[in-house]
This record gives structure tokens, sequence and C-alpha cells, in this order.
């Protein structure tokens, strides 16, 4: 059986982005994606940019879910936006705590991601799949490893459906987080997160801001290739593809992919793996 994939974007700012998303969602299609995710900016940011995209993508007669934060909202503004969700059929939400932008101040009325999942169980029932964050390195702010285990169990346990992780490049902190999360009785999948490679530089700050680690030997090969973008992107390819069949090896439920809104890696990966129908 096929690993079932999906595919994460961003909501583009500009009109020439949107054209360039357009095209990349159109060519992913091929790739037959469960759903398309559309992120949402912190303290909702993005709003009507992720709820246009998420319907512009489901008008297109594609599966799409809006990502959807918690953090600095009301639940009065939750409300409403899952009522907009419920009337463009949307079925699916990644729920998040999201993080407050700098120098905001107003914390709202949610103070975690499990609140979320809670409140949108008790407004809407079972109309939406909801998926949750997963951190198999730790999210950046836990107070421990068994914390922020316990953190994931409550989004579990208020009634989430599946879960996505952060990228990783270590399988054996994936192995090692779904072990530990079954031994505390939570059994909803928990589909790996998957961050293709394209430029080192942008990669390496953004591992350091969200807590994902780089290996020393990846690190320190891609250093070794300067400003060689053409083999920086070979080695990302290579190594990405090799982190994505020892997954499916593991008997993973899907592949989530954060594309940066672009098609060309992810459709590669998935060519390489046997995942391009
Ligand atoms: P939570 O699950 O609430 O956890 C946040 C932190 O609080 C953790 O350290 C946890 O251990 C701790 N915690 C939880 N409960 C408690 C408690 N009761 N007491 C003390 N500590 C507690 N960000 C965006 O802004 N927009 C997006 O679209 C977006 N999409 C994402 C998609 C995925 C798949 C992932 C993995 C992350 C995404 N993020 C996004 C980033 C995410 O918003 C941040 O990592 C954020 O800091 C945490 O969100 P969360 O939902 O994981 O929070």
């Amino acid at each position: 059986m096929s690993t079932e994939i999906s595919i994460e974007f961003f909501p583009p700012q500009t009109a020439e982005g949107a054209d360039k998303l357009r095209a990349t969602y159109r060519r992913l299609a091929a790739l037959k994606p469960a759903f398309f995710s559309v992120t949402y900016g912190a303290g909702g940011s993005t709003r009507e940019r992720t709820f246009a995209t998420v319907k512009e993508i489901a008008a297109a007669g594609l599966n799409a879910a809006p990502h959807l934060s918690c953090i600095g909202a009301t639940r009065d503004s939750i409300r409403e936006i899952l009522n907009d969700y419920a009337g463009a059929g949307i079925g699916r939400i990644v729920a998040l705590r999201g993080d407050l932008p700098s120098g905001a101040g107003a914390a709202g009325e949610f103070r975690y991601a499990n609140e979320l999942v809670e409140f949108i169980r008790a407004e809407t029932g079972e109309r939406f799949h909801i998926e949750v964050a997963a951190y198999p390195e730790w999210h950046p702010q836990a107070r421990s490893p068994k914390d922020d285990l316990l953190a994931f169990k409550r989004k579990a346990d208020a009634g989430a459906n599946s879960a996505i992780t952060q990228y990783f490049y270590n399988v054996d902190a994936y192995l090692n987080f779904v072990d530990a999360a079954r031994k505390l009785g939570v059994n909803i999948p928990i589909v790996p997160g998957i961050m293709p490679i394209g430029s080192f530089s942008k990669l390496a700050r953004f591992s350091d801001a969200c807590g994902a680690e780089i290996p020393r030997w990846m690190r320190k090969t891609f250093e070794s290739y300067g400003d060689d973008t053409d083999s920086i992107r070979a080695f990302g390819l290579d190594v990405v593809t090799h982190l994505c069949e020892k997954l499916i090896a593991e008997g993973v439920p899907g592949l989530h992919f954060y594309s940066m809104n672009m098609a060309g890696p992810t459709s590669e990966i998935c060519r390489r793996l046997g995942l391009d129908g």
C-alpha cells in the first residue's frame, strides 16, 4: 500500500505569489495528496489570506485544511472562523497554539492548543477532523520532555484525530517520540513532517528558532559546499529521500511535506520514493 502524503503551504502575500502557488498546487495535485494545508500567521495576521487560499484550493476540487492558532484570540473570533470554514465545506483543521508576534501583549482567551481542540469539539462536534502538532525533538519552550509529552497527550485526549510532527532529520527521535506516546496510551496517527532542503543557510536559521536539530554530519557537509547551490540541492534531496525511505520502512502513517510553496523538491522526493502515482 502506498504511503499517504499531505503538503503544506503558506498563504501568499502578493498577486505574484498567488500565481506561483496556483501553479505549485496544480503540479503537486498529481501526487494525489490527502490534503493541502495552509498555515496561519502569528496572532491571526494572515486570517483573510489563509481563508482565501484554502477556499481557492477547495474550489479547485482539492482537499484543503487551514491551520488555526489560538494564542491572542477570543472564543468569539475562533467561533466565527470555524463557522466560515464549516460554511465553505472545509472538513479538516490543523489546531495550534501558535506564537504571539514579538511585542504583542494580550494572550487572549486560550493558553494552549489542547484548549483550542476542546473548544472546536465543544462548538462543532465531529464536524472537523482535527490535526495537532507534535515535537519529536521537543518544543523549545517545553519544561521537560515528559511535560511536552503530557501536553501532547492532552491534545489527543481533547479530541485530536491525528498529529503532524515538527520536521526532524533523526529517525530515532521520531521513533522514540511515537513509542513514548503509545506508552502513555496515545493512539492517534503521528505523521512525520518532512522539510525538503533548498537552502542550507535558511534551514539553519529556521531550525534554531523551532528547535529542530540538524545533525553535525549534515551540517558539516552542507557547509563544505559553500555557495555551490547545485551540490547543496543534490545532497539535500538525497538526505531527505533517504530519511523518507527509512520512515516508510518503519510503517509511518503518512508523510507531511513542508513545501515552502515550491513544487520541485516535494515532487522530486516523491518521484524517487515511487509515490508519484
Ligand atoms: P502547544 O501544544 O500548546 O504547546 C506549546 C508549548 O506549551 C509546549 O512547550 C508545551 O510543552 C507547553 N504546554 C502545553 N500545555 C501546557 C501547560 N498546561 N502548562 C505548561 N506548558 C504547557 N505556527 C503558526 O504560527 N502558524 C502555523 O500555521 C503553524 N503550523 C504548524 C504546523 C505544524 C505541523 C507544527 C509542528 C507547528 C506549526 N506552527 C505554526 C508552530 C507552532 O504554532 C509553534 O510551535 C507553537 O509555539 C506551539 O504550538 P502548539 O500547537 O504545538 O502548542
